[in-house]
């Protein structure tokens, strides 16, 4: 399995990795790898040109932001940059212009070190940009995505899938993975399930998102790695083949998306 290391911020990112290293040699736990990436949300902390061209306190930190994940990168056990990207739903989010940079700062890293990426992507409500066109973040997201990063092909994993199918069929064009989580149980989620219904399984990724997102019939619970069962069952209904068939797939999935052996 793969821990994130977005922490409560860049601060604490590191984490993830700690988990991996602590689980390392113990038979009974599966192996656990690591990412590390300042999520949209924290991303005025990381932000480069702020970095560059302003004297207050906080820029020693800015720098160290992107100069720390950029160490974690090179660690054996980190084998992704995520969760970065955007996300528009908040209203105190830090400025699109701002998560726009702090994005492709990452990704910069995050090829350099020839890592894929993990994409958090959430839209908000019709916000208005400059030009009058709506924002739409899963456009923004993508657009970001293939004017700087397909051609390093490295490719990355959209997380927490939400998005429609036309943002699916441009992520699978762009040579990613796309991951479902508890939301996809929902009552409300039909739409989502019908992407997941047709989505190649060689493509499909499952996870927790935890502790957000807990899935039915476990709603409402702090989320936790156990309850990926209910994720996956859900999934291989929709492909009509077993849970076990489902993890089998997913697995491998991950082996060869990420490069990595069992018994690595
Ligand atoms: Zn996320």
């Amino acid at each position: 399995m793969l821990s994130i290391g977005i922490g409560d911020g860049p601060e604490t990112m590191h984490q993830a990795l700690d988990l991996a290293r602590q689980y390392r040699d113990r038979p009974e736990t599966p192996r656990i790898w690591a990412s590390a990436g300042i999520h949209p949300q924290e991303a005025a902390q990381a932000d480069p040109d702020r970095a560059a061209s302003s004297s207050e306190s906080g820029d020693e930190f800015r720098k160290d932001s992107l100069a720390t994940l950029d160490a974690l990168l090179g660690e054996p056990e980190v084998i992704a940059c995520g969760e970065i990207g955007l996300d528009y739903y908040h209203d105190d989010n830090p400025p699109r212009e701002v998560q726009q940079r702090v994005f492709a700062a990452q990704m910069d890293i995050a090829a350099a070190h020839k890592l894929p990426i993990l994409i958090h992507c959430r839209p908000g409500t019709a916000i208005r940009s400059a030009d009058g066109l709506e924002a739409n973040a899963w456009t923004d997201t993508l657009d970001q995505i293939e004017a700087q990063w397909s051609r390093t092909g490295l490719g990355g994993v959209l997380h927490c899938f939400t998005g429609k199918p036309e943002h699916a069929r441009r992520a699978l064009d762009l040579g990613f993975m796309i991951s479902f989580a508890g939301n996809v149980t929902y009552p409300s989620a039909s739409g989502l399930r019908e992407i997941a219904r047709v989505l190649p399984l060689d493509r499909m990724l499952v996870e927790t998102d935890a502790p957000f997102l807990a899935p039915v019939p476990e709603r409402g619970k702090r989320n936790e790695p156990a309850m990926i069962t209910r994720t996956a069952a859900q999934l291989s209904a929709l492909h009509g083949i077993s849970p076990e068939e489902l993890a089998e797939r997913t697995t491998a999935n991950f082996l060869r998306f990420f490069h990595v052996a069992e018994d690595q």
